[in-house]
């Protein structure tokens, strides 16, 4: 049997686009590989938002080199932004690359993976005695394996509503790459949502880039009407979407959300700057009062919803004072968690020709705005010790394979030891965890697992003791 191997750099919109590819490549016959080194084809999907995505992506395709040098009959594909916006610079620079689909080609690498599933020798794609393990360096750069199908896979189901976006703030290249805004029918977009459910999905993420700007062509409806409809399916346990903008918050959506009881209780708002400057420079069709309002809207309906933001430091022609304002915004305690970023040039965008602040001015406005949120991020995780949360299971912690990880419905990340007699087939049917916070940190919180449940508004059930405290006894 072929099978596929599929890395993903970037943002939830990406990583539905994996997904498809995965469910696509299934339908044909291929099996989803976990290591490249074990494929015939390798699918590496490719992110622009940063220099550094960028660069990665171009580590990680000199890397797959190594695999083609030593199978050249491994077909290696690169999908996503980059691919969209580098193509003819990509073809000169990694000619080892067999294939180059934009973000609006995925139905012609879907056909590509079909043309060549046949012509692939039985058992190529095992890897060989020494492989080249060695020589590669899996997940050193940075992407994820998508498409595996471990026994969580299944829990969370991405669903995309919307391709693209119209907004062109000036420092972003997702219109350039992916155009103007696409969006998905509502019929097609419910229908996803029930057989992911049917499938095994316990919460439904919404995913586009300016999720809550989607409509349905034909009927008008909204986010809310859309979100409100998703809800009602049979079987789902949670919601969540990603990434709203600010601006597109009507009382009437946020009126629908807040109706809905299996609303995860976090926001991502990307507030991006709290000078109006620097927001007008940004065309991010607000100003921080405006900002300012929706937070305030959502707190009234929503009052133990968390916020989470993006902000960008050293955005061209910032100003000390510029960045007081955004870091005096932060201070306030506004936001459970940010994803600080420091501005990074996007070729093609207008923000790319504009006077650029000093690197190491920037680096030092990073810094203390990094300061400022991760303290609060911490006292906001500290308010859960002692508490017992229950959060989704995810699988191993990276860090640790000894612990699992899990995330809350506020989508605040907690580890804790595996207990004695873990199994991870049984902990996909469980996979509610209780956990019993002991230590906040900065990533998220880390305790003691209590219980489990089969669904979110389920009874939990006994769990064994941790196989650490029995060790800890013996000692
Ligand atoms: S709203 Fe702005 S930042 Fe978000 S995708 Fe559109 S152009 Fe990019």
């Amino acid at each position: 049997m072929a099978s596929v191997y599929i890395e993903t750099f970037g943002c939830q919109m990406n990583e539905a686009d994996s997904r498809y590819i995965a469910e696509r490549a299934r339908a044909l016959g291929y099996a989803i590989a976990a290591s490249p080194e074990a494929a015939n084809v390798v699918v590496l999907n490719t992110c622009t938002v940063r220099d550094s995505a960028e660069r990665r992506a171009y580590g990680r395709m000199n890397h797959f080199n190594a695999l083609k040098r030593r199978n050249p009959d491994v077909r290696l594909v690169v999908m996503g932004c980059l691919a969209e916006q580098d193509r003819d610079r990509m073809q000169r620079v990694a000619p080892h690359v067999d294939a180059i689909f934009g973000t609006r080609e995925l139905r012609r690498l879907a056909d590509q993976l079909a043309a060549w599933e046949s012509g692939f020798a039985p058992g190529s794609g095992e890897p060989a005695e020494g492989d080249i393990r060695d020589e590669m360096l899996p997940f050193a750069l940075g992407g994820t394996a998508d498409g595996v199908d471990d026994a969580f896979s299944r829990l969370r189901a991405f669903v995309t509503v919307q391709r693209g976006c119209s907004y062109y703030c000036t420092f972003c290249i997702v219109p350039h790459v992916r155009g103007r805004f696409d969006h998905r029918a509502r019929a097609e977009i419910v229908e996803e949502a029930r057989r992911r459910i049917e499938d095994g999905a316990r919460e439904v993420m919404l995913v586009g880039q300016t999720v809550n700007a989607w409509r349905d062509a034909g009927s008008g409806e909204d986010f809310g009407d859309l979100c409100r409809e998703v809800a009602a399916l049979e079987g789902l346990e949670r919601l969540t979407f990603i990434s709203p903008h600010p601006k597109d918050f009507t009382p009437k959506i946020l009126d629908a959300l807040a109706a809905i009881p299996a609303l995860n209780p976090r926001i991502h708002l990307p507030l991006q700057s709290g000078s109006d400057a620097v927001l007008r420079k940004m065309n991010r069709k607000y100003t921080l009062a405006q900002f300012q309002e929706k937070v305030e809207m959502i707190r009234r309906r929503l009052p133990r919803c968390a916020i989470t933001t993006d902000l960008i430091v050293g955005f061209p022609g910032e100003s000390e004072a510029d960045f007081a304002a955004t870091l005096q915004y932060v201070r306030s305690g506004i936001f459970a968690n940010a994803f600080t970023f420091i501005y990074s040039v996007r070729r093609g965008t207008p923000a790319a020709r504009w006077e650029q602040v000093p690197r190491e001015v920037a680096l030092e406005r990073f810094q203390r705005l990094a300061d400022a949120q991760n303290a609060i991020t911490r006292a906001y995780h500290d308010g859960h010790c002692g508490s017992v949360v229950r959060a989704l299971i995810v699988g191993d912690s990276k860090k640790d394979a000894d612990r699992i990880a899990a995330k809350t419905i506020q989508n605040v990340t907690v580890v804790a030891r595996k207990p004695l007699g873990y199994s991870a087939e049984r902990y996909a049917e469980t996979p509610w965890l209780d956990v019993r916070i002991e230590t906040a940190h900065v990533w998220g919180c880390a305790g003691t697992l209590v219980g489990r449940a089969r669904r979110f508004d389920g009874e939990a059930g006994a769990v064994a003791a941790p196989a650490l405290d029995l060790t800890a006894l013996a000692i």
